[in-house]
């Protein structure tokens, strides 16, 4: 069974419990005012790592990821604590509900390149926040919160786990409270807001019993991991970044209000870097997966460049980087070709799996159940690429099963047949590009996502593979 590490006790446990029914998974979604960067993708990954890992044990899992469409306040310079969803409508001259459901979109469809598979829901923050503004209510009636000018905030002194997960106390928080300015408003320097008194400017806000206004970023994942997810959530995911505040805001919320621990286990992936610091949208050094494509690779050479690493340990992304791992994942695919075009043999006719072949596929198990050591799988999955002495047919077999949790899409290398219509298609948007009309271009791309087929223009030409 999958062990992983848990934030709240820094060390490695079963992801969930012996036996356990449908997972309960949340995972913190992106925040749609920008293209997702890899980074967040490679967070993102962490969960679906997780997801494939309990589901090849034929467990179930309920995901829910969140897309934060209003609020996520911060104090980067970049917004100088403005709503991020706002600064981009006036930047783009579009309202914000176009900025968050063009950017909304695109997130899926990164996702599905990455093949990050899809969550049972995807809710929206703006739809949530009258069960937000519930909370604050039950909070502010069970003494958890308190209003100031139309502004209301949560009392950290009312709730005595705070700290646990990020293992801060209240007075080391104080240093860094104070270089930044404390809300004289405030009880405590570390009390943070719930709900914030709309400015004369702002374009978004609702009513509410503190007058017109808008939730703070952390009480949205309260509000819908309880409202999706129900009191006992088995696994919740993010960055190493959403540990303080977000996190931790977010537990003194649900479990000040609820009464009792609301999440079991708590995964947090590591930084993707690049040249040595963190990607991010406000430092400006991100890339996303147009400049991938762009660049002419796959995304899903991404995805196995991503599996070179533990989700614990922080990663630099380099473009060489990148073209290796697409050479890697090239030659798989080539292999299994190869393979399953093997006259050697059905692998079924051979009457299961050998005893050669089980020890491979035990060894690749046993390196993700290590808390999702994906280098050690692959390594095993190369000893067993070059091990001439299994047949072929089995060897297709055993990779197949791998990729399940690897999602490299392995085993769709042979005997794919496009749908009616994709070839014309195909042909059209290789004509379009080859005479530079990118917009004609993309609609062809989005017909053909309609009809199941992903396209991917690599430096050898344009290949395709159809979505499962
Ligand atoms: P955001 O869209 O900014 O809310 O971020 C979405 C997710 O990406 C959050 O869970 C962050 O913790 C995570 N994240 C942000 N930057 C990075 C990075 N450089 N590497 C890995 N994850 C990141
Ligand atoms: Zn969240």
């Amino acid at each position: 069974m999958l062990q992983v590490t848990n934030t709240l006790t820094r060390t490695k446990e079963p992801a969930v419990p012996s036996g356990a029914g449908p997972v309960r998974m949340y995972t913190c979604g992106p925040t749609v005012y920008r293209y997702a960067h890899i980074g967040n993708l490679r967070t993102f990954m962490l969960a679906d790592l997780i997801r494939r890992a309990l589901e090849a044990d034929g467990v179930e899992v309920r995901q829910v990821q969140n897309i934060t469409d209003v609020g996520h306040l911060t104090n980067e310079r970049f917004d100088h604590g403005e709503d991020r969803m706002l600064v981009s409508a006036r930047l783009e001259g579009r309202s914000p509900a176009e900025i968050a459901e063009h950017y909304t979109r695109a997130y899926l469809a990164d996702a599905a390149a990455l093949n990050l598979q899809p969550a049972r829901s995807y809710p929206r923050a703006s739809a949530y926040v009258p069960e937000m503004i519930d909370l604050v209510e039950r909070l502010v009636a069970k003494g958890h919160a308190y209003e100031v000018d139309g502004n209301v905030y949560f009392a950290v002194e009312s709730f005595p786990a705070y700290g646990r997960l990020s293992r801060n106390s209240l007075d080391q928080l104080r240093a860094g409270h104070r270089q930044e300015g404390v809300d004289p408003r405030k009880r405590h320097h570390a009390d943070f807001t719930l709900w914030k008194a709309a400015g004369p400017n702002r374009l978004v806000k609702w009513d509410s019993p503190w007058g017109e206004g808008f939730p703070g970023w952390h009480i949205e994942c309260s509000a819908m991991s309880l409202g999706e997810l129900g009191e006992e959530i088995d696994l919740h995911t993010g960055g190493v970044d959403n540990v303080f505040p977000h996190h931790e805001d977010e537990i003194a919320q649900s479990e000040a209000v609820v009464g009792h621990q609301v999440v079991r286990t708590w995964v947090h992936g590591e930084h993707l870097l690049t040249e040595g610091r963190r990607m991010a949208k406000s430092a400006g050094n991100f890339y996303d997966l147009r400049t991938v494509r762009e660049r002419g690779h796959d995304p899903l050479a991404v995805r196995h460049l991503f599996l070179q690493a533990r989700y614990r340990s922080q990663f630099n992304f380099t473009w060489d980087a990148l073209a290796g791992a697409e050479r890697a994942l090239g030659r798989l695919r080539d292999r299994m070709a190869e393979w399953s075009r093997s006259p050697a043999g059905d692998g079924e006719a051979l009457g299961g799996d050998t005893p050669a072949l089980a020890a491979y596929q035990r060894r690749f198990r046993a390196a993700i159940d290590d808390d999702l050591d994906t280098p050690k799988a692959l390594t095993v999955l190369g000893e067993l690429e070059s091990d001439e002495t299994l047949p072929p047919a089995d060897r297709f077999r055993a990779v197949a099963g791998f990729d399940r949790i690897l999602g490299l899409d392995l085993a769709n290398v042979a005997g794919e047949v496009l749908p009616d219509g994709a070839g014309e298609l195909i042909a059209r948007r290789e004509r379009a590009r080859a005479e530079r009309d990118w917009a004609a271009a993309d609609r062809l791309r989005d017909q053909l996502a309609g009809l199941g087929v992903e396209v991917v223009d690599t430096r050898s030409g344009t290949q395709w593979r159809l979505r499962r």
